[in-house]
Order: C-alpha cells, then structure tokens, then sequence
C-alpha cells in the first residue's frame, strides 16, 4: 500500500513523506525497519488520505506526472493498455513485421525489404537510418552471410572435450615475486574478498602482465597469508604474485602505492625461486604480532576495574591480564551462521605485554590516549584465532578497542627462530640442509 500511494501519489504526498522522515522513517524496504503506523500518522497529520491513491483511476485521468513529456504521443500508452486486455501482441517495434530478433548477418537484412514495424508512439524514429546504420555494425563485425552450426558434428564430441574450455592465450613464462604492504586507514575497511579485486586492478593500472589461471574462470595468480578481520589494520600483509615479466624491484613499490586506494602502501618487494615455499605455508606455521589499544576513558565503563591501580592504567591491566593468563578460562565462543564453536585462546597465544607497542598504534594512525597492548599469536591450527577473541577472554567482552597487525613471521625450517617473510636469505638457509636431507631419501 505504501509504494502505491507513493508511486501514484501527486506533491501533497510531498509533505507527508518529510513528517514520516522528520519522525525516524529510514530503509522502509527493509521489512524490518517498516513501521506502517509511523507513516499512516504522518499522512493523517499533514491531511493527505491514503486512500486517495490507492483506488482506481480512470483510463483517461490526468496524472500527477501527465505534464512531464518522455515523447510519447497522448493516448499511445492507453492504446497498448487497451491491446493487452483483449490478448493483442504488439512485436518489437523497428524489426520487420514478425521478427522478434533482428538478422544476425549481412546477407539476410539486405535480402528482407520488409517494412519495419512502427506503432507511431510519438517517438519518431528514423527507420530508414536505423536499417543503413544495422547494416554498417553488421559489417564492422564481420557478420557478413549465415555461419552453419554442424549440429551433428557437436552431438558426436565426445563430452569431456566438449567441457574443455579453449585457451585462447599465450601468457608466457611466470616470475614469482612476494609483495609486503600496510593495509591503514580506510583500506582497514577493505575485506578479505575485496583486496582479491582491489590488487590485481593495481597491477593492471601498472601494466603489469599477471599470470592468469585456466580455465572457465581465468583468475590472478595470487597467494595470500592469514585473512584480516574487518576494520583491522596492518603494517605487515604479504602477497605472492605470479608475473610473466622481469620487474625492476628498485622503485617498485612507490609505483604500487603510487597507483593504490589510500591505506595501502607497498614497503616490500623480492623475486622467489621456484623452491622457496609460498606464503600461505609459510606463515601456517608461524606467528603474529598484535597491537591493541584500549581508550583509556572507556575502561572505568567497560567493568573492567573501576579504578587505577598504583595510579596508572597500565599497571592495573597487567594484573587484570595476568590473573586471567594463570588462572582464568580463555575459552571464547564464537559463532558463523548461528553455529557455535568453542576457540582455546591459551593453545594460541604466546606472549602479551601490557603497556608495549605505542609505535605500531601510530603508524597505523589509530589516535587517542590509549592503552597499549602486544599480543603474540601462534597462526597455526585450522582456523587460527583473531584478536577480537584474544581480548575478549582476556579483558572481556565490554571492553572497545582497535588493533592493528603490527608483523607476520614465518617459522624457519629446521629451526626455533621465526624471521620475516622476505628475509630470503635466511630461510633459504635454513631450507637447504632439509632439501639435501630429501634428496638424500629419495
Ligand atoms: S517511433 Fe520508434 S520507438 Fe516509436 S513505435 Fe515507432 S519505431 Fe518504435
């Protein structure tokens, strides 16, 4: 009823619709924001009866838009009201009478002289020009006499080359190379999926020549690390990219950023060999660092503690994450799709230090007087755990706070000691003795 009066409604609606506004109608076509009586108030305190709208209307009435001229000449859309009542068909104008289509090939819309159809609505197409010009695009395409489809031919492919999808492009031999950028600011916003979309429209915008899969669905060769949670930043984020040319990595990464959204700077670059491990497994294996900070005028509200202790904030939530790390229940729940799943924070975390960090909360433009906090975390385990979890079974779930990923580091082959993603050097180090080891097996 609401769409009908508002659609067939004249200005009078005009004051209605600013009182339901004025009175908190907002995303009325969400059911669940509709409030129908707000609006039939609104209507009865500005004097305009729904009901006005909402009754039959003489084929003949003007209407509240009748001044408004699209072209069309009067009466024609009454004309073609009155054919669909009694069943009457009005075939696409501008096409010979009968077609539905138009000829698909040269040969055939020269061959039809047929008149084309016109229902003189008002509009007073030239007809003759819009012949010449069909012909002209029919030729501009190549489209010039009918192409014979072996139907039977088709029928005896067998099915699985019939699927195959043909590669239609030489793409040339791939180089490997591992991108780090900070991910600030707005781009924090940017989800998991979007920078799937966002990155190779950067390198597109460079003209860099991506390696693409094969397939029905050709796709950038792209390998990411762990995923962010939404509106968390990051100084670390890695990405393995596939590209069928030799880059020049001096300057690389200021044409990166130079050609990103805001948010998303480029700080690394290096060429991978085809045996260095990808960044997906590299990082399975190891760990993240966490900046959280926690705006110190919330914590009195967020039942936390209701005072400083010793005077500062800092001290009073070291005790306060420390009574939680010895003895507390750092099992969170979390919930996808209205599925519950219980998150061991414990088995994940490997180090928090209260009051650390500051550096990384201003790098990534995260302002105010906050509390820092650095947390360590394993990014092994099936799902990982994210930050948000952390906090809460640490500081409970009151408690507000932004986080920025301040580092990613990989687990080096055959040894304790974690290093940066792009340290090659090392990790191929490392890597070498185990490679030999494998060799030796096999
Ligand atoms: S004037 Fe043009 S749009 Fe109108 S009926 Fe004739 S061909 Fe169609």
């Amino acid at each position: 009823m609401l769409e009908g009066v508002l659609a067939r409604g004249d200005r009078a609606v005009g004051e209605a619709i600013e009182l339901a506004y004025l009175r908190g109608a907002r995303f009325d076509s969400w059911e669940e924001h509709l409030d129908l009586g707000r609006w039939q108030q609104a209507f009865e305190d500005a004097g305009v009866p729904m009901s006005r709208y909402t009754g039959t209307l003489p084929v003949s009435a003007r209407l509240p838009w009748s001044h408004i001229d699209v072209g069309l000449e009067d009466g024609f859309l009454a004309r073609e009201y009155r054919k669909a009542l009694k069943d009457q068909l009005s075939p696409p104008c501008g096409k010979a009478a009968g077609m539905f289509v138009h000829h698909t090939n040269l040969a055939e819309s020269e061959a039809d002289r047929r008149k084309l159809v016109c229902y003189d609505c008002g509009v007073a197409c030239d007809l003759g020009a819009m012949r010449g010009e069909r012909l002209v695009y029919l030729k501009k395409l190549g489209a010039e006499g009918p192409v014979a489809i072996d139907l039977e031919k088709r029928r005896q492919k067998r099915p699985e080359e019939r699927r195959r999808p043909k590669v239609s492009f030489v793409q040339g031999t791939a180089r490997r190379y591992r991108l780090r950028f900070e991910k600030t600011g707005p781009s924090a916003f940017v989800g998991h999926l979007d920078l799937l979309r966002l990155l190779p429209r950067v390198f597109r915008r460079l003209d860099l020549p991506v390696l693409y899969s094969q397939g029905f669905h050709p796709k950038p060769d792209l390998t990411f690390g762990p995923a962010l949670s939404l509106g968390i930043a990051s100084l670390d984020e890695h990405i393995d990219v596939r590209i069928t040319a030799d880059l020049d990595l001096e300057g690389l990464c200021e044409q990166l950023t130079a050609h990103a959204p805001a948010g998303i700077v480029f700080t690394g670059a290096a060429r991978l060999s085809d045996t260095d491990p990808s960044i997906a497994k590299l990082l399975s294996e190891g760990m993240a660092r966490w900046v959280v900070g926690l705006p110190v005028s919330a914590l009195p509200h967020a039942g936390l503690l209701s005072r400083p202790t010793d005077g500062d904030w800092v001290t009073a939530v070291r005790h306060e994450v420390e009574g939680q790390l010895e003895g507390g229940n750092l099992v969170v729940l979390r919930t996808v799709d209205g599925i519950g799943k219980k998150i061991d924070v414990r088995s994940f975390l490997r180090g928090v230090r209260v009051g650390v960090g500051r550096e990384a909360l201003d790098r990534a433009g995260i302002m105010g007087d906050l509390l820092p906090i650095q947390i360590d975390t394993a990014l092994s385990g099936s799902s990982g755990v994210r930050v948000g979890e952390v906090v809460e079974a640490l500081l409970g779930k009151e408690v507000p706070f932004r986080a920025v990923r301040a580092s990613m580091w990989a687990r080096r082959p055959g040894s304790d000691h974690d290093t940066t993603p792009l340290d090659l050097a090392a990790l191929r180090r490392d890597a070498a003795p185990q490679r030999e080891l494998l060799a030796a097996q096999e």
